[in-house]
């Protein structure tokens, strides 16, 4: 995948700062609104927005052949669906307007105002529709932990974990863009020594650290995505935040899995940062031993290097990180993720999305869920202001970032954040 736009020389003539998620190698895709647009398909560079319905309009992306209405629809999934000849020439073209010797957009500074737009004066939407989306169980030090406190430290993995990706089916519905809130959801749990459930709030809502993946290739049912073939199919990736109530999940996870523990909201991050944008920080993955089955196997170098953070903010606006973790920790990766998932023939569509898991790394610093950083209550976590927590508490908010960093090329994806409110 060799990009003109991922050169780390590029400069741009709009101001990047060097700590930006956003310089001209980034290019990454979103959706906004504001008081006059009420859906336009953008890009980001530094602390601006880049409107490509308004770039469409008056001609500076031509010889893409993008029909106008993809641009200004309520999600990108049509514009996705023309492949990644289309996109990927799309974040060229952006990248060429955008370098600092093309003067095209550049001196026609009457369109700036239409065109160039302030993040912070901007709402950033969902950017695709996603109708299905699965969640995996891919980091081996998650799963491990998670094994030793609710099983046994001996056996902490189960005999299927090292010879597939084990995932389920979430729910679509209740995932939302970065800045929402939401109550604290109500439901079923055991007490302990009880034998008799209860019906209340959650008492132990927990975030969990992910990335998601962006279908950007359909398959037709009885097809199968092969490794070699996965990133063909994806187009980008996002921070995700898949809330989890853990005490609703002990009750109501046997025999079939999560359900109502973790239906009730996931946070994405707005901008879909494009595979190619990320392919400078590839890297390898944990060795996988024992050898996993033909149509799981891969070669190259699949994982990926990026820095991944937790913060939690309190009500006094405190920023409390609690978690630095990295997607390179993940054992299975994105294309045997895909793989598996369709490898009984089962179709994906263009803008479904495919969580990580949980991404923890090795040291306890890493753990990606206050399951993990809590030991399961009994570590709790000292806030700045001089509280404790175990698990989250109501009007705190939890802010995911990501980033990738070499030499000095910085990729980022922006805030995942949501507040947790009261329940109802
Ligand atoms: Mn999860």
């Amino acid at each position: 995948m060799n990009s003109k736009a991922n050169d780390p020389k590029l400069k741009s003539w709009i101001d990047v700062k060097s700590e930006s998620d956003f310089p001209i190698q980034n290019i990454p895709f979103g959706l906004y609104s504001d008081n006059k647009v009420s859906h336009h398909a953008c890009t980001a560079i530094g602390e601006f927005i880049i409107d490509l319905y308004e770039l469409q309009r008056h001609d500076f992306l031509d010889a893409l052949a993008i029909p106008d209405n993809f641009l200004n629809a309520d999600s990108l999934n049509d514009l996705i669906g023309m492949g990644k000849i289309t996109t990927n020439g799309l974040r060229e073209r952006l990248s060429e307007l955008l370098q600092h010797n093309n003067f095209e957009l550049q001196d026609n500074t009457d369109l700036h105002f239409l065109i160039i737009k302030k993040q912070s004066d901007v709402k950033m939407l969902l950017p695709v529709h996603i109708g299905d989306y699965t969640d995996f169980y891919s980091s081996i030090d998650h799963a491990t932990n998670v094994g030793t406190m609710f099983r046994d430290p001996a056996n902490a993995l189960l005999p299927n974990w090292k010879h597939l990706p084990v995932g389920y089916h979430g729910r679509a519905s209740s995932i939302c863009v970065s800045g929402h809130s939401f109550h604290r959801p109500k439901g079923q749990t055991l007490p302990a020594g009880d034998t008799q459930p209860v019906f209340g709030a959650s008492k132990l809502l927990d975030f969990e650290l992910e990335t998601g993946f962006i279908i950007g290739k359909s398959t037709k049912m009885g097809e199968s995505v092969t490794t070699e073939k996965a990133d063909d199919h994806i187009f980008g990736m996002v921070l995700f935040n898949d809330w989890s109530a853990r005490d609703i999940q002990t009750w109501e996870y046997v025999p079939l899995g999560p359900f109502l523990a973790k239906n009730f909201a996931s946070t994405m991050s707005p901008w879909i940062v494009t595979l190619e944008a990320l392919s400078p920080f590839r890297t390898k993955g944990y060795v996988q031993e024992p050898k996993v089955l033909p149509y799981l196997q891969y070669s190259g170098e699949k994982n990926i290097d990026i820095n991944l953070e937790v913060i939690i903010k309190t009500e006094n606006n405190d920023e409390n990180t609690v978690c630095q973790s990295n997607y390179k920790y993940m054992y299975w990766t994105m294309e045997q993720q895909l793989a598996h998932h369709t490898v009984n023939g089962c179709n994906i569509n263009v803008g479904d999305m495919m969580a990580s898991g949980t991404i923890s790394g090795p040291l306890p610093t890493e753990y990606g869920s206050m399951l993990e950083l809590s030991w399961r209550g009994t570590k709790p976590l000292k806030m700045k202001d001089g509280t404790e927590r175990k698990f989250i508490n109501d009007k705190d908010s939890v802010i995911m970032r990501g980033y990738c960093k070499k030499d000095n090329l910085r990729i980022g994806f922006g805030n995942c954040e949501a507040k947790v409110l009261p329940a109802t």
